[in-house]
């Protein structure tokens, strides 16, 4: 019971104002199992009244229940509590410890200061404490701050001995759908040869078609059911047969239980709390790279696949990811483009999209990450027939058994590369360790007393050994040597399967997806970049390999039309001496054709004339030929009257009387007159030179 030393602190105007219970459990469990405390936690009432308080001033707090105290947040009692202290309505706070007013300082420091403010006594099973004194707040302080290190002390008892466990490999979960632990506690294969076969069904029909909708479809189409073993409770063990769910099957691929391996930390939880009226904390669960997994324990129990067949799965499915189009390949699709998922812009380095032109057979490559996320113009877009057509091609030779030979050969080196390369580290890493080992067996020959000497000693040793380390790192970040090495039958069987290639390739039961996924196991990437006259088409191997090839690009259709350079060229040639017709039985019969294809034609030429500025037909240039003359020399009615000084009407009077030789194709047509350097002498009417000399003067 208190002693008197602490109950003097109540005065009547604490008695006045209300006491306030404040009843706490940590969780249901505790709540429905441990009723001994709650029990305890009421009894406060009784005190209270001892203490002198009327019962209608007595209030219970009890809506925290299943609450942690490790926090305010959700725990909505606790807040009321603290609300009502500062209103000054408390004449004291009851609680059985102080751990059950909170486990978080800042919250316990935070009461108290305002209990000390507002004059509230703080009761709990050891006595009465008056937080506006030094000595008692001094004492509430510390009892917090030992409440909160309780906690951590709890959690990290409680996780050690999970880890230890863990790091044998004896923390038992409940094991995957094929896995089940046998009466010795080990985990095994799921007796139940259905349940197996299943399971490996999954495996199988992911790794021909690297895509766990494909497993799904498969089992939707051939309407098979995925079994699930109840954990615990009244059907413990029971089979439930249900459809085939897509997260399922990624569960099951992600999981490496079913390689074998024990793996402990394969998430990780944050809390962090969620802005609001009511802050919430709320808990937010990662998975962790394979890489930084804390426990990996390798060959733990029987498993369905080997521990690369996982680490290759993760990678395919890694790669099947959409989400992030720039840094994956994405799934094979149905499609007829061959390179889709695999196709990256030369000029911004971006995954290029695929589109098709309106027959939905030919495709088109296309740069639109700009455009489709800022408003940016199309970086490039690429007709993708012919680009199919070459990568294929260069596929299938890459592939021809004599070209292996030369590849294989090529590996032998690489191999023997490798081999210097990996012997060279283990030199280098070797030496390290030497270095280190004699820097330590100096600091250890060191007398203590020469502590100047050990001091330096002990730096360099210290050096030394982050120098391995440092090695070490970076000898474990180089491709292994294995990825190298190509073993005889591995040799054997891969000449034998490039002869069988090419038929498999153009086989017409093969579907674009299937050719698809061929061409990736080979090719990683294509870069296409688009030049003046052809698309600069970069494919990388799998190896890392680059071959480079040029595809032309088609003809726009203005191009097509086009008539040939050569063809102006003749035409350019001919002009000064012959006549349009003349041109064109001469471009006929030399075989030459117009740009649409057909035969030359009087009026095509004239075509030609007029849009290449040919008209004038003098090979010096337009400047060097008078006006109105045209190909074959002969002159327009009008240039022949100016050049003979007379009127047009004239011109046509001589040609009719035959003076002229005037040329007309048709009976009211132009007329096109010969005039030699004689007749122009001979006809031309002199300039009425005197009447400009009678005006003059
Ligand atoms: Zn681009």
């Amino acid at each position: 019971m208190l002693s008197p030393l602490n109950a003097h602190k109540i005065r009547p105007d604490h008695l006045d104002r209300q006491a306030f219970i404040y009843v706490r459990q940590s969780t249901l469990i505790q709540v429905r199992d441990n009723t001994g405390s709650t029990a305890r936690q009421y009894d406060l009432v009784q005190r209270a009244l001892d203490l002198g308080w009327p019962r209608e001033h007595i209030i219970v707090i009890d809506q925290d229940q299943g609450h942690s105290g490790a926090s305010i947040a959700g725990r909505d009692g606790f807040q009321f509590l603290v609300s009502e202290v500062g209103l000054g309505h408390a004449g004291a706070v009851l609680s059985l410890e102080v751990s059950r007013l909170a486990r978080s300082c800042s919250d316990w420091y935070r009461l108290i200061e305002i209990c000390a403010l507002s004059d509230t006594l703080v009761v709990d099973e050891e006595g009465v404490y008056d937080p506006g004194q030094y000595n008692d707040r001094l004492l509430l302080g510390f009892k917090g701050t030992m409440s909160e290190a309780e906690l951590h002390w709890l959690r990290s008892r409680l996780l050690g001995g999970k880890l230890e466990k863990a790091q044998k490999g004896q923390l038992h979960f409940r094991p995957p759908t094929g896995l089940c632990y046998d009466p010795v506690g080990q985990l095994v294969l799921d007796p139940d040869q259905q349940v197996q076969q299943v399971v490996r069904l999954i495996f199988d029909v992911f790794d021909q078609s690297s895509s766990a909708l494909v497993v799904v479809k498969h089992f939707a189409t051939h309407h098979l059911l995925f079994p699930t073993r109840s954990w615990g409770g009244l059907h413990q063990g029971e089979l439930t047969w249900q459809p085939l769910t897509n997260g399922r099957v990624l569960t099951i691929l992600h999981n490496p239980a079913y390689a074998g391996v024990y793996v402990y930390g394969r998430t990780r939880t944050r809390t962090r709390l969620l802005p609001g009226e009511a802050p919430r904390i709320k808990g937010r669960t990662r998975q962790i790279r394979p890489v930084d997994w804390p426990i990996v324990l390798q060959a733990a129990h029987p498993g369905y696949i080997t521990w690369e067949q996982f680490l290759r799965n993760q990678q395919r499915l890694e790669d099947n990811r959409t989400c992030h189009p720039e840094e994956h390949r994405g799934a094979v699709r149905e499609g007829l483009a061959l390179l889709q998922g695999i196709v990256l812009c030369g000029l911004c380095g971006r995954r290029m999209s695929v589109r098709y032109l309106p027959d939905g057979v030919t495709p088109i490559y296309v740069c639109a990450q700009l455009h489709s996320q800022r408003a940016e113009t199309t970086c490039q877009s690429l007709r993708g027939d012919r680009l199919d057509t070459a990568v294929a091609q260069a596929f299938l030779e890459a592939m021809q058994p004599a070209q292996l030979e030369v590849s294989l050969a090529t590996l032998d080196q690489i191999e023997a590369r490798a081999r210097q390369v990996d012997h060279q580290w283990q030199l280098r890493l070797e030496r390290a360790h030497y270095e280190a080992d004699l820097a330590q067996r100096r600091f250890r020959a060191v007398e203590p007393e020469n502590r100047l000497v050990a001091r330096s000693l002990e730096h360099d040793w210290n050096e030394k050994l982050a120098e391995i380390e440092r090695l070490e790192h970076e000898y474990a970040t180089l491709p292994k040597l294995t990825a190298y090495l190509v073993s005889p039958e591995e040799r054997q069987r891969i000449l034998t399967l490039a002869q069988d290639l090419p038929t498999v390739w153009q086989s017409s039961t093969a579907t674009a997806a299937e050719r698809k996924q061929l061409l990736r196991f080979l090719i990683k990437d294509v870069t296409l970049t688009r030049c003046e006259t052809s698309v600069h088409v970069g494919l990388r191997w799998q190896t890392e390999a680059l071959t480079p090839l040029d595809v032309p690009l088609p003809k726009r259709s203005y191009d097509i039309r086009r008539t040939p350079v050569t063809v102006v060229e003749r035409v350019c040639a001919l002009a000064p001496h012959h006549t349009d017709d003349q041109i064109a039985a001469l471009l006929n019969q030399e075989g030459l054709a117009p740009g649409l294809g057909g035969q030359f034609t009087e009026s095509k030429v004239k075509w030609i004339r007029y849009t290449y500025d040919i008209s004038t037909g003098c090979p010096q240039g337009p400047a060097a030929c008078p006006e109105g003359q045209r190909g074959d020399g002969r002159y327009s009615a009008r240039a022949a009257a100016q050049l003979l000084n007379v009127n047009v009407s004239t011109i046509a009077d001589w040609c009719n009387a035959g003076v002229l030789d005037g040329l007309q194709a048709a009976p009211h047509g132009p007329r096109w007159i010969k005039l030699t350097p004689d007749i122009i002498a001979q006809l031309r009417k002199p300039e009425p030179q005197h009447w400009k000399r009678c005006l003059s003067t």
